[in-house]
């Protein structure tokens, strides 16, 4: 099975209102979530536009207008390279970040996610990750939980003499131990029930932290978006929708 997304991603069907204002863009999978439930009917489309359905009754969408990217037609390819093969979706803002925007922030999230060719992306995250990620936590604060239990487990055996020294040394030093009369006897249970909870969320804490400074010393939200924009588009994208990245 691969993870790639399907060829026609975007869709670009047409919906439109009751009263057939254009209202936004959708794939063919939401187009027949509305046609099963008859609550739209296919009309023809306007020029460009592959297929369009309209609502057959007044809907909450019909109040806002709708945004450029919202009406514009997308290729489904890579925006950097043009490639319509093994393509994902990259997020502009990174997931780490984006999660602690606010709520009305993530709704509205579209147009900073594009689609890059599993080459490129690679690439992207790999060049972006360089940069943003500046004290970017790492976990260590897990291993070191990691490290008590596994000495505290080998001290229980009766095996720790059979640690090779060096890692032994290694082991010591990286959960806080001098000497083996420092390590507690063997976890219990609870212990060892709770260990993998204990160390994702000290990470998870962590990683949030770091979030919270980032988006603070970047301007806010604003500043943040603007920073993961530039970055973006020092990469050149010449396939980039309308009406994306913008602030
Ligand atoms: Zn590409």
């Amino acid at each position: 099975m691969s993870n790639w997304l399907p060829s026609d991603f975007y869709g670009n069907a047409l919906i439109l209102s009751q009263t057939g204002k254009p209202l936004c863009t959708l794939n063919r999978k939401r187009i027949e979530w509305y046609l099963k439930r008859g609550l739209a009917e296919e009309v023809t489309p306007p020029e460009g536009y592959p297929r369009a359905i309209q609502l057959n009754f007044k809907a909450k969408l019909d109040i806002r207008n709708p945004k450029s990217y919202e009406l514009a037609i997308i290729r489904t390819e890579c925006v950097l390279c043009g490639s319509k093969d093994k393509l994902t979706i990259h997020h502009v803002v990174p997931q780490c970040i984006r999660k602690l925007f606010p709520l009305h922030e993530k709704a509205r999230a579209r147009q900073w996610c594009v689609l890059l060719c599993v080459k490129c992306h690679k690439n992207v995250e790999d060049i972006t990750q360089a940069v943003y990620r500046n004290n970017y936590p790492k976990g260590e604060v897990a291993n070191v939980v990691k490290d008590r239990i596994l000495l505290r487990r080998l001290k229980g055996m009766g095996i720790l003499y059979k640690l090779d020294p060096d890692r032994y040394d290694r082991f010591m030093a990286s959960a806080g131990y001098k000497t083996e009369a420092d390590i507690p006897g063997p976890p219990t249970k609870e212990e060892e029930r709770e260990l993998p909870h204990i160390t994702s969320k000290l990470h998870r804490q962590k990683l949030s932290q770091w979030g919270h400074d980032f988006i603070s010393n970047h301007g806010g939200i604003p500043g943040t978006k603007e920073y993961f924009r530039n970055l973006f588009l020092d990469f050149k994208p010449q396939y980039l929708p309308t009406g994306y990245l913008d602030l």
